[in-house]
């Protein structure tokens, strides 16, 4: 059989790596694995102002490396792998992996989501050049200028209403002629006097040298194209959680987000989820650690309780 961990984390984001110094420190034996480069999805933003204890701010890069050298410091190992599927092994648990199997008494799942992606040329290029998918971190960086928003949920009029009190204009692209969002928030959004709704549109392409100059916008309807002047699009169309590989075997809400409880207990027992990946954390770094950290506690007291029994 292979060694037996008490741990393995899935993730080296936030959550992950914060739930990794707990679990180090409460001296358990601690496999964070990472599919790919340890720090997770802060890494695609260039700045983080909104961390508490960084008055001036501080580059994801760094921030994650500490939140690394932290864990490894109280004995966490990181392995880079790709979880793959979680099945129950006796009574432990079995991580397959790209590379390799681990056993382990119990795990946190901290996978984290992706922004859903319009999938359209510039993008990718963009992004962090104006293209931002967080308005809670970015809308700092566009006082008085063109801001677009793209999306038609709760989420996107909520980003609108916030971003309208930094930008000098704000535009919202909906591809229908009819908003998703909560009535209450469409209200708001038309008493809005800065506010316009560009309905039946979609964005062709995200154009810019070095960083966002224009949107090229598509109507739906009537086929007619124009160019739109913008200096930050906030895209909000929606998440999608990376919890596919436990699908069928742990309660997942409507939107795929694993279901805990306070203390980050998933529908199955020895299974803790943490940070985006769940349905209890609003998507900041802060909030992700706050997770990690309830989750490697009450890990810390199911493990104690499973060995006095
Ligand atoms: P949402 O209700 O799914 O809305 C997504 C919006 O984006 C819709 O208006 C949709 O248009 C539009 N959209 C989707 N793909 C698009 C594309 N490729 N191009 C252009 N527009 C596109 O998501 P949300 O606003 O993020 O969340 C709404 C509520 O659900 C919130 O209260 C949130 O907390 C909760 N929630 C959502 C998710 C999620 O993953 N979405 C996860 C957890 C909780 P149509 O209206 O035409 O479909």
């Amino acid at each position: 059989m292979n060694e037996l961990l008490d741990v393995v984390i899935l993730g080296a984001g936030p959550a992950g790596l914060a739930a990794a110094i707990y679990t180090g420190r409460a001296r358990l034996q601690t496999l964070v694995l990472e599919k790919g480069l340890p720090g997770g999805q802060i890494l695609t933003t260039d700045w983080v102002e909104n961390y508490p204890g960084f008055p001036d701010g501080v580059a994801p890069f760094d921030l994650m490396a500490d939140f690394r050298r932290q864990a490894e410091k109280f004995g966490a190992r990181i392995e880079a792998d790709e979880a793959l599927k979680l099945k129950r092994h006796d009574s432990f648990w079995k991580v397959v992996g790209g590379q390799s199997e681990y056993v382990t008494r119990s795990v946190i799942i901290a996978t984290g989501a992706n922004y859903r992606k319009l999938g359209v040329d510039g993008e990718i290029r963009l992004t962090g050049k104006g293209v931002s998918y967080c308005a809670t971190c970015d809308a700092a960086f566009f006082r008085d200028k063109d801001i677009t928003v793209v999306g038609g949920g709760d989420n996107a009029l909520k980003e609108a209403l916030f971003l309208a009190k930094f930008g000098k204009t704000l535009k919202i692209i909906h591809r229908r002629d009819k908003l998703r969002g909560e009535k209450i928030l469409q209200e708001r959004i038309f008493a809005h006097d800065k506010i316009e709704v560009i309905w039946d549109t979609i964005i062709e392409r995200i154009k810019g040298e070095g960083k966002l100059e224009s949107l090229q916008l598509k109507n739906v309807k009537d086929g007619s194209r124009k160019d739109l002047k913008a200096d930050g699009l906030f895209v909000s169309v929606g998440m999608v959680p990376n919890s596919d590989f436990v699908r069928g075997l742990i309660d997942c809400d409507e939107w795929g987000q694993i279901k805990v409880d306070s203390k980050m207990h998933t529908s199955q027992k020895g299974v803790f989820a943490a940070g985006d990946v769940t349905n209890a954390c609003p998507e900041q770094i802060a909030t992700a650690v706050g997770t990690g950290v309830s989750g490697a506690m009450a890990l810390t007291d199911y493990l104690e309780a499973l060995a006095a029994s």
